[in-house]
């Protein structure tokens, strides 16, 4: 008999405002957790309904030391960096930028998003980097929504593996790092169970809807950190039949020091100077 985790802490999601006035909901970092090791942000986008003209973004900004792993429910986002990428992300979609080194990107509606309006629903979530990595050259894995591994495991479940092995799937993204990330979509009263290494960190986060983790309920937008154990059983808790949209992440803490200042993530504090340095002398690119 497998022992089953139980949800340890709850981080109800704080709203907080990014770029041009761009609204999040963001579980951590918050005072008191700044990370949840390997995990150091996640951020949701919506869901919300935007007007012609309203969808905001955020102006240029770099980023060193880690990378940001941006999934799409709903809606589309439009990316540029200094190296000449530029992609656009629809629903089911995933960007995950490996920025190393260092990039300087700009993320935001696409302009007929923008002219149009219509529905934004997303996550972005900063995954660090170890030590020996964080100066890596950037690179980027578009995982489009048809290379994501599916399954229908029971009546009213919906798995999605975007990375890692998880609830039966293997995931198309590469890590750095043992980590997984899964879209579940549970009907009210239906489950899906996995096993998770047991050095992980496990992370279970409703989007849309409620969840039952080991006897806990988890509202829409409170994370739970989930406890020691080999398996996760995760429940859709609707409310009032409800589909509920969760994200499952699960990786190896890194254990190192973390110097963090905005954009910038190291070890340590001379590296964090060392970064900006390099950011005003154009070494992260123009
Ligand atoms: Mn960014």
């Amino acid at each position: 008999m497998s022992t089953q985790r139980q949800v340890r802490h709850v981080l109800p999601a704080q709203r907080a405002v990014e770029g041009d006035g761009f609204v999040v909901r963001r579980p951590f970092p918050v005072p008191g957790v700044e990370l949840v090791d390997p995990f150091l942000l996640l951020d949701q986008m919506g869901p919300v309904h935007h007007g012609p003209g309203e969808a905001v973004g955020t102006p240029e900004h770099p980023h060193r030391g880690f990378e940001t792993v941006t999934y799409l429910l709903d809606g589309e986002l439009e990316h540029r960096d200094s190296l000449g990428n530029h992609g656009v992300l629809g629903p089911g979609d995933t960007q995950w930028m490996t920025a190393g080194r260092g990039v300087l990107h700009k993320e935001g509606p696409t302009e007929g998003f923008l002219r149009d309006g219509g529905h934004l629903h997303g996550v972005q979530l900063w995954v660090n980097l170890p030590a020996d990595s964080k100066m890596i050259p950037p690179a980027y894995q578009d995982l489009t929504a048809d290379a994501v591994a599916v399954s229908e495991p029971a009546p009213g479940v919906t798995v999605r593996v975007v990375a890692g092995e998880a609830f039966g799937l293997v995931g198309p993204g590469t890590t750095h790092t043992p980590i997984t990330y899964t879209h579940l979509s549970l009907a009210e009263g239906a489950s899906a169970s996995s096993a998770f290494p047991t050095d992980h960190n496990v992370l279970v986060y409703p989007l849309v809807g409620s969840v039952d983790v080991g006897g806990t309920t988890l509202a829409e937008s409170e994370l739970g950190v989930l406890g020691p154990g080999e398996v996760a059983e995760i429940a859709g808790a609707g409310p009032d039949g409800e589909v509920a949209e969760v994200l499952v992440l699960s990786g190896r803490p890194l254990n190192e020091p973390v110097a963090r200042y905005g954009p910038f993530v190291m070890n340590t504090r001379q590296q964090l100077i060392e970064a900006i340095e390099d950011m005003q002398a154009g070494r992260l690119g123009t």
